[in-house]
């Protein structure tokens, strides 16, 4: 197992795959444990990584996590099964915004697709939220570039940056959510409802 983390690992940093940073994981990780989440929803699958990294932190973890790029999703089947994770790991090849999820609620909704569609994808997902339940967000920092925007060049970053803003005074503005922004990676928030006393958060 902690061989095939390390091969992705490599295959990732060769192939330019953003996967989550360790500190990251770990704050997840840790979080699963704390709040005894069951049942996972990923946007953004990439490699798996992250979707297998999180089924791994106990035996109960249920992961569904999609992703709309066909070589990546394919490297995702590859390295779950490779992991035997194939039974608690649900990989559908779509595109997010697609999917038809009635029916189903999560504990942990972890947002890591396309940074320009966070506020889509929250206001999609959160209805598939369990009670109890928190959505993470990953790439607030977008590997630094919303604390430096001066230093962008392209257009397309730049606007990248902008929503990234807009999602985060979005969260803020949210009355019916309460968001911990947390300085860990490349940046992360936690948000749960305001209602939700049951939910602990990591200081
Ligand atoms: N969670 C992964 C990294 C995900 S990188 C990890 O930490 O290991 C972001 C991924 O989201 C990319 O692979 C990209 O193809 C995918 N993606 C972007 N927008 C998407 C969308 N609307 N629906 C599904 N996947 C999307
Ligand atoms: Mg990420």
């Amino acid at each position: 197992m902690n061989g095939l983390i390390k091969e992705m690992e490599h295959y990732a940093e060769a192939n330019n795959v953003p996967i989550i940073e360790k500190d990251s994981a770990e704050f997840i990780k840790k979080y699963i444990k704390l709040n005894d989440v069951k049942k996972v929803l990923e946007l953004g699958t990439a490699i798996g990584y992250s979707a297998i990294l999180m089924a791994s932190t106990k035996d109960d973890v249920e992961v569904t996590t999609i992703e709309r790029d066909e070589k990546k999703y394919r490297e995702a089947v590859k390295n779950v099964n490779a992991c035997e994770l194939d039974k608690r790991i649900k990989l559908v090849f779509n595109d997010a915004l697609d999917v038809n999820l009635v029916g189903q609620k999560f504990d942990l909704i972890f947002i890591d697709a396309a940074k320009g569609q966070y506020i889509k994808f929250f206001e999609r997902f959160e209805n598939y939220l369990n009670p109890g339940g928190v959505i993470i967000t990953d790439n607030l920092k977008f590997h630094g570039l919303v604390k430096n925007k001066e230093a962008i060049q392209s257009k397309n970053v730049k606007g990248l940056v902008d929503k990234i803003e807009k999602y985060i005074d979005f969260l803020k503005g949210k009355e019916d959510y309460t968001t911990k922004f947390y300085d860990i990676g490349d940046g992360l928030s936690v948000s749960f409802r305001k209602n939700d006393e049951n939910v602990k958060t990591i200081d």
